[in-house]
């Protein structure tokens, strides 16, 4: 298991939605296990709303031991900026900013309402099995 990430987290735009959705299912072993540490070791524990993310327009904390990264770039990079423009644009992120997981998380329940994945997350291998739809939903019915 690697080291963990230092705080802030560095995530890329489409990152935050990915880790509200996210149900222990990956691209591989690492990643699998690199993504469980953050979402579920630090964004899901009673004080994981303070979690101060930083946004990068690169390869980030969940991208790293990922199989399809390639350096900096990932192998299905056009996807990948179709993604993280898309949700740049609803989620007002811009590189460098910094926002807390529970920030985000507001940002996602004023910006991102049920129902809307299919076309934010438009190519997303991960979205027609409906889990990140399913924690969109929890996340509105909170409140
Ligand atoms: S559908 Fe894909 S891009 Fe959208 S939140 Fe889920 S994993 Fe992330």
């Amino acid at each position: 298991m690697g080291a963990a990430p230092p705080s802030p987290l560095r995530y890329r735009p489409h990152h935050f939605l990915c880790s509200l959705g996210f149900q222990g299912k990956g691209y591989s072993g690492a990643f699998t296990e690199n993504m469980a540490g953050i979402v579920m070791g630090r964004l899901r524990t009673p004080s994981g709303k303070a979690e101060v993310i930083e946004v990068t327009d690169a390869t980030d904390d969940i991208c790293a031991p990922c199989p399809r990264r390639r350096g900096t770039s990932c192998d299905s990079q056009p996807k990948i900026d179709a993604l993280d423009s898309a949700h740049a644009r609803a989620l007002g992120l811009v590189p460098g900013q910094r926002l807390t997981w529970g920030e985000a998380q507001d940002r996602i329940r004023a910006h991102v309402p049920p129902g809307s994945l299919s076309t934010l997350c438009a190519g997303c291998e991960w979205e027609a099995y409906g889990m990140c739809e399913a924690a969109l939903s929890r996340l509105h019915a909170q409140g």
